[in-house]
């Protein structure tokens, strides 16, 4: 083990004490710091006000705690407008608001929305309800042989009729980092907005907006040793300025009358009710924490596990691991084993403390294109070290004994 990947682990409670579990379920939700965690109880205990209310300190303090972390998100993001910063609950809401606001005011019967095959339901399901209420369709860029993003396909199923292009920066089956710029622009070449599924991309590497020129980019913070329920959506400002709010209530408006209402400036526009200030100071802390170590070096560590692990599986006897290399990868990987179940891996391995995710990791269209119903994911992350992969493929040699036929 690295020092780096020891001296991150040990700021993990998780794994402290005796039998730590080996977790590798990453993908699925990171672990959190121990300062992550001290940082919401001090919230909670000493801090805690709702904000934008208050004139007294207190609630003053937590509105500049709030306000101060959206600064925190934006220079982490590239260096955006904080106002281009909206909190959402995750991945799931930041799409789910582009779908209800942008698409509902601009998508309109026969018009298209391009997704990839690869996407999670997340990015699939808001658009088949847009679709369906406004007469649009949605269409699917398959994947090549490689299991990349079929680039001709994908300039063949692009047109005028294109409104918007949304795409995971990483899939979190496969883990293959989509070639998002480049999408970008062909979406912007036929004046459709892009909308960036960045759920499995932000825990592992940087990303730049400014570098990506995506119209929208939505991440979840408990995939970054952030807290649960907490989540951003980044939008070009222009874009935001010009679209109706996604709820209604207290703090996004700017004045109400019995006739009506108008809307707050951004990013309170979207930011209706009494926000999750806990989450928000809670994600600060947790890329505070992101950026007090040297990311490219824990990346690497995280990537050399999932490379150990693809190595180790891909030669065996009735295992199939789809991919063919590990080249533009983060090291989240899927297999088949073609005697065992995933749902009866993932219980052989629980009997020793190994976290692995089965099932269809809903991603149901990737997984039928890849002819399987369920498969088993290993997702290595930062503090993960050898002896957890050690355990996994103990687990799996103890599933394989099991059950031999
Ligand atoms: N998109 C991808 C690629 C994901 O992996 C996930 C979660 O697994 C999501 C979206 C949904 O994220 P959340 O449940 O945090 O909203």
């Amino acid at each position: 083990m690295t020092h780096e990947v020891h001296s991150l682990r040990q700021q993990f409670p998780m794994f402290s004490g005796p039998n730590p579990p080996a977790y590798l379920d990453n993908a699925a939700s990171s672990q959190k710091p121990r300062r992550v965690i001290d940082r919401i109880q001090r919230y909670y205990e000493k801090e805690h006000c709702n904000v934008h209310r208050g004139v007294y300190k207190l609630a003053e303090q937590a509105t500049s705690l709030f306000e101060d972390t959206r600064k925190n998100v934006a220079s982490f993001i590239g260096g955006v407008d904080p106002r281009e910063v909206i909190f959402t609950s995750g991945t799931t809401e930041g799409i789910n608001l582009v779908a209800n606001t942008w698409g509902d005011t601009h998508v309109q019967a026969g018009d298209e929305i391009l997704l990839s095959i690869s996407e999670h339901h997340s990015n699939i399901v808001p658009w088949h309800i847009l679709a369906k209420k406004k007469g649009a369709t949605v269409k699917f860029i398959p994947l090549d042989e490689n299991l990349r993003l079929d680039w001709e396909e994908a300039q063949k199923l692009i047109s005028r009729r294109t409104k918007i292009v949304a795409l995971a920066h990483v899939s979190n089956v496969l883990g293959i980092i989509h070639p998002v710029k480049k999408l970008v622009e062909l979406a912007r070449s036929v004046g459709a907005v892009s909308v960036i599924d960045g759920a499995q991309a932000v825990p592992h590497f940087d990303v730049s907006m400014k570098d990506l020129a995506c119209d929208f980019y939505a991440f979840s913070s408990h995939k970054m040793c952030g807290p649960t329920g907490m989540g951003v959506l980044y939008g070009r400002q222009e874009l935001l300025d010009a679209m109706p709010p996604y709820k209604g209530g207290g703090e996004m408006i700017a004045k109400v009358t019995i006739e009506g209402a108008s809307w707050a400036e951004l990013p309170h526009k979207f930011e209706a009710g009494t926000p999750h200030v806990a989450g928000v100071i809670g994600l600060g802390e947790a890329i505070d924490f992101l950026r007090s170590f040297d990311r490219k070096a824990a990346f690497a560590s995280d990537l050399a596990l999932g490379k150990q692990c693809f190595e180790g599986l891909k030669g065996r006897k009735k295992i199939q691991v789809f991919l063919q290399d590990v080249n533009d990868w983060v090291g989240i990987l899927s297999f088949h084993h073609t005697s065992i179940h995933p749902h009866d891996i993932a219980h052989v391995l629980d009997a020793d403390n190994v976290c692995v995710r089965a099932g269809h990791h809903c991603a149901q269209p990737l997984l039928r294109s890849l002819n399987v119903a369920a498969t088993t994911r290993v997702s290595p992350y930062i503090y993960n070290n050898e002896s957890d992969l050690q355990k996994f493929f103990e687990g799996l040699e103890k599933a394989e004994k099991l059950f031999a036929k």
